[in-house]
């Protein structure tokens, strides 16, 4: 049965969901409180370890800009391997108790995180648009649905999981790895170091966890608040710092049992290579560059609709953005003009304006690197049919909504991740064609399928190479396996399957007579 639900649509769904359910931690939304002052400057110049502040090692902190103004919103620590050290020994000091944690004690901490994070909703969503520059409608969206639902998700795997299990006379246990590092990305700064904080906790172990420099200060805060509620010492312990110093201690570190990494693809390899080293399991959430398939003439508004809302959302940085579209031959010329006007019609400003869908990029370097590849496309013969004469902010990292067509598939805008609001189209003259395409890839994190007979997505979407595929914008399930095949990653975040990456086995022969 022919199924059509956009993304835009997907996105009000949530929007009402989110509402209608959170509704009572919403207050802030409204005005309660002044949060562009109560924000205005979050200077963390301590890391936090063990259940108490502490000065890193070599006192000096990191400023965080905000990309739309160029504001100082706020500073953290840059810590060295003197602070990391620190980190781990109390990570490991908590780790001996809390691996043997009863499950109501395990519980009672992930409902520790939920309510330091729904009840400081706003204030955190508008720390992320501040340090990223999320518009905020997406900070909002993001800050209240996948994060509450991992903790809410988690709570209620806890209640029947089995962390031992008997095969006649023996054992078989389901242990916590250790204490675990959590190296996190700035895209979405507050989803990330929930997600993998919880589902750690609630396996039995303990966390050092390293945010990403560029966009620290949701993590700080989001732990204060945590701290706050009684959050117990050495679970969480947060260390400020870049990823050459701070993160390369942390990742070689010989009491760190797992490193939990989300980031980009050549970080990921370096990551991987330290911990092969060491054998020690990596768990890699990495970059993408999604296809979406469309089948057929039926389906194609829709389609167009849910990819530009996909390859726009976050403004472009979001790891499973819809970036490659690839569309019948003979509805090639329709697609062009379509999806240039949908996404010229996008709200490009303000990301504290709610009507905004595109803020600016995060960085003058992000920036940088993504007009170098639209620039590389233009030279190399792709047409740009939208976004050469673009009106911008005067102020902001922002990048001109663009649109290619005429792309090789050998051109970096076909290859590479650009992180910025560009959608490249492809003419397919058959399904063995757009799979073709659709695969010529080094990554495999997302693809989405669209048909108007529901069987033959099913069909396509089989052969597609990718970890998460969306069947005509069906929704998301924040309880379903997330992650990435080829150069996209290893290994599973959500739902029990987020949980287990951070259990071995351990059997006991004889346990039993
Ligand atoms: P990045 O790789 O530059 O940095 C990510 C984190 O790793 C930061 O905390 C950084 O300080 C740290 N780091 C950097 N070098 C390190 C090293 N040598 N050792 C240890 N840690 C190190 O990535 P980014 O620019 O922050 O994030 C954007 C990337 O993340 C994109 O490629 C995006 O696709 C990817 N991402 C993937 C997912 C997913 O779920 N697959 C989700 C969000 C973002």
């Amino acid at each position: 049965m022919p199924v059509s639900v956009d993304n835009q649509t997907l996105d009000k769904q949530i929007d009402c969901l989110v509402i209608k359910r959170y509704r009572r931690y919403l207050h802030d939304f409204v005005g309660g409180i002044n949060v562009n002052q109560a924000v205005a400057s979050l200077r963390y110049v301590n890391n936090y370890i063990g259940g108490e502040w502490v000065a890193p090692a070599g006192g000096t902190t990191l400023e965080v800009e905000d990309p739309f103004t160029h504001e100082v919103r706020g500073c953290a620590p840059l810590s060295d391997a003197r602070d990391v050290d620190v980190a781990v020994a109390a990570a490991t000091a908590a780790f001996t108790t809390w691996h043997h944690a009863p499950v109501a004690e395990r519980q009672r901490v992930l409902r520790i995180l939920k309510a330091a994070l729904v009840d400081n909703l706003e204030e955190l969503a508008m720390i992320w648009s501040f340090e990223v520059g999320t518009p905020i409608t997406t900070a909002r969206q993001a800050s209240a649905f996948l994060p509450v639902k991992v903790l809410e998700d988690l709570d209620r795997v806890l209640d029947t999981f089995s962390f031992s299990q008997h095969l006649d006379t023996t054992r078989v246990d389901r242990v916590p790895v250790g204490p675990i590092a959590a190296i996190t990305p700035w895209n979405y700064p507050l989803s990330q170091l929930i997600i993998k904080c919880a589902s750690a906790i609630a396996a039995g172990c303990t966390v050092v966890a390293k945010p990403s420099e560029i966009a620290p200060l949701c993590a700080f805060r989001f732990v204060e608040l945590a701290a706050e509620r009684g959050l117990p010492p050495g679970l969480i312990n947060l260390v400020g710092g870049d990823g050459l110093t701070c993160g390369t201690a942390l990742v070689s570190h010989p009491g760190i049992r797992l490193v939990s990494f989300t980031g980009s693809t050549v970080t990921g390899r370096t990551i991987a290579r330290i911990s092969g080293e060491r054998l020690v399991r990596t768990c890699l959430e990495l970059g993408g560059k999604s296809a979406s398939l469309v089948l057929d003439e039926a389906i194609l508004d829709t389609a167009l609709a849910g990819t530009l809302a996909s390859c726009t959302r976050n403004s472009g940085q979001t790891c499973t953005s819809l970036t490659r579209l690839i569309v019948p031959a003979a509805l090639f010329e329709r697609a062009c003009e379509v999806s240039t006007a949908i996404m010229g019609g996008f709200v490009v400003g303000d990301p504290r304006d709610p009507a905004t869908a595109i803020g600016p990029l995060v960085s003058a370097k992000q920036r940088d690197r993504a007009l170098d590849i639209i620039a590389s496309g233009e030279r190399e013969g792709a047409r740009r049919i939208l976004g050469a004469d673009t009106s911008l902010p005067t102020t902001g990292y922002f990048v001109p909504p663009t649109v290619f067509r005429d792309v090789d598939p050998s051109m970096r805008v076909a290859r590479e991740e650009i992180f910025a609001p560009v959608l490249s189209i492809f003419p397919a003259h058959d399904d063995a064609e757009a799979i073709a395409i659709a695969n010529d890839s080094e990554f495999g994190l997302a693809a989405s399928v669209w048909a108007s007979d529901h069987a033959h997505a099913d069909a396509v979407a089989k052969v597609v190479d990718a970890g998460t595929l969306t069947i005509n914008g069906g929704a998301f399930h924040p309880s379903a396996p997330y992650g990435g095949i080829k150069a996209s990653g290893l290994g599973r975040e959500l739902g029990v399957y987020g949980l287990e990456e951070f259990l071995e086995y351990r059997t006991y022969h004889g346990a039993s007579a």
